[in-house]
């Protein structure tokens, strides 16, 4: 994959055009979708073009990758994203903005724990297995309420909405029942008024379906191939 600047410029605008595009097309301010962009295994280089460009916010899947990008280039914003092992939340507490990918109440707990004792206060998403894949992390629609009630007793904790990794469909209108569904979750667990937590986010849409995901209530997309080129 090339390190072109000119292509990653080109590339940078098109998505933020195509972003534009999905939320007027169904009727929602082009301004509450905001897009972080996967830098996970390209170089601090590219990230440095995208910055200049105007983008801020990157997301990344591995904690260590988060640490040493962060050294490197500590301007930036950095998301995780990817699934987070227990072990690994003392280093990422603090460093990242927010986690996206909270799959479990004894990770919910962890992160409380660590960020109580840091005196932080740590937003986080619920993870959704919105597909119900073996292969995929993250609670089943039906155990998200209860989740959702445990993470709200959590102090240093912050649960600012659901995150999902749809299903790679060949037709991205396949996975839009499931964005749907994602944005009902938030609107049904809203209307609970539980204590503690803010419901404003849904994390959905990757490079093949983002545009749906806007379609259907994303307030942030997680883009990588389409910006960055694939990741060999
Ligand atoms: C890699 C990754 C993305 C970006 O995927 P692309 O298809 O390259 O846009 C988004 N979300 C998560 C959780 C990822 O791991």
């Amino acid at each position: 994959m090339s390190e072109n600047p000119a292509e990653l410029k080109k590339n940078y605008e098109t998505v933020l055009n195509n972003i534009r595009e999905a939320a007027l097309s169904a009727g929602r301010d082009p301004a509450s979708v905001r897009l972080i962009a996967v830098s996970k295994t390209k170089p601090v280089s590219m990230m440095r073009e995208l910055y200049a460009l105007g983008q801020r916010e990157f997301g990344e899947n591995h904690v260590q990758e988060i640490l040493e990008k962060r050294e490197e280039f500590p301007e930036a914003v950095y998301h995780m994203i990817g699934h987070l092992q227990r072990n690994k939340v003392r280093q990422v507490v603090g460093k990242a903005v927010m986690i996206h990918s909270v799959d479990s109440i004894r990770l919910a707990e962890e992160i409380s724990k660590e960020s109580v004792k840091r005196g932080l206060l740590s937003p986080v998403l619920l993870e959704i297995n919105v597909g119900n894949e073996e292969s995929k992390y993250g609670f089943r629609f039906d155990e998200a309420e209860e989740a959702v009630r445990a993470f709200s007793l959590l102090p240093g904790i912050s649960l600012r909405g659901f995150m999902c990794v749809a299903p790679y469909v060949a037709d991205p209108e396949e996975n839009r029942p499931l964005f749907h569904k994602m944005c009902d979750l938030a609107v049904d667990i809203r209307t609970k008024n539980i204590d503690n937590i803010h419901i404003d986010e849904l994390s959905m849409g990757m490079t093949n379906d983002y545009r749906v995901a806007v379609q259907e209530g994303a307030t942030i997309v997680r883009v990588g191939t389409a910006l960055f080129g694939s990741r060999g």
